[in-house]
């Protein structure tokens, strides 16, 4: 009897704790490929005119209290053209297989369900769908606003979008499962998001605050970065987290990595 007892308070203490955590679930979504001709562009002085291939990532979060789109990929208009589109003075080559809208109607997701579209950062292959989701508020440093809205080419956002400029890291939803962390260096506003899942545990999603494993591995700093300090001290700062919260870190453009991953419709709880 004591025995049954204690099991179900343990079994209680579980539940509870999966409940506090109020995230359900996270879908990885494809958000297209980047195809660079020289991999030193973002390896100094390694790899020089290798090609290499990026994956490109969204993340859709669903908490009890709204769904959250992590960056929004390649645009979906690419998708129709089947050479890509050229990008960064022809270094790379951006392809989409599929829409970001038709892998939300897959999974039952209407662009307007969605309360946040947080973003890494402002570069091409993470806001291309910005627009996608008028209603939604944007997460986005205020220090990366001011600098994409100052650059000739301006991100997609819709009129009607909200905007939540943040000056550092951000609790989203207020119960510690959704973190934005602050890390510069790629762009002057660069975030990451942190995830608690009930099952899968934390992870970090990067951005682009290092593109692929060997680089992380060796620290090394892309060229095009806006700041080769910040980039150093905000990869070092992911790597404090990873250890304090036994976080993964999932790298966005990570293509082998990418590769081990569940896309929607299957999920993560
Ligand atoms: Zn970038």
């Amino acid at each position: 009897m004591k025995l049954l007892a204690c099991a179900a308070a343990l079994l209680f203490a579980t539940s509870a704790a999966v409940a506090a955590s109020g995230v359900e679930r996270l879908y990885i979504l494809d958000c297209g490929i980047n195809q660079g001709k020289d991999q030193s562009r973002w390896s100094p002085g390694v790899n020089e005119g290798k090609p290499i291939e990026f994956s490109d990532n969204c993340y859709l979060i669903k908490h009890a209290k709204g769904l959250l789109l992590w960056d929004t990929g390649i645009p979906d208009a690419v998708a129709a053209l089947p050479d890509g589109v050229s990008a960064a003075n022809g270094s790379i080559v951006l392809r989409r297989t599929k829409t970001l809208a038709a892998q939300l109607t897959e999974i039952g997701v209407k662009p307007d369900d969605i309360r946040y579209v947080a973003i890494s950062h402002t570069h091409g292959d993470h806001v291309g769908n910005v627009g996608l989701f008028p209603w939604a508020t944007i997460l986005i440093q205020a220090a990366e606003y001011d600098w994409a809205m100052a650059q000739p080419s301006k991100p997609a956002f819709a009129a009607t979008q909200k905007f939540d400029k943040l000056t550092g890291d951000r609790d989203v939803f207020g119960d510690g499962s959704v973190t934005i962390l602050s890390t510069p260096g790629h762009t002057p506003g660069h975030q990451s998001l942190l995830v608690h899942l009930p099952k899968t545990g934390a992870i970090v999603l990067s951005g682009d605050a290092v593109h692929f494993r060997d680089n992380w591995d060796n620290r090394r700093v892309p060229s095009m970065n806006t700041d080769r300090d910040q980039t150093l001290a905000s990869m070092q700062r992911i790597a404090t987290v990873l250890t304090e919260q036994k976080a993964q870190l999932w790298i966005n453009h990570d293509k082998a990595q990418s590769s081990q991953l569940r896309y929607a419709p299957a999920h993560y709880e």
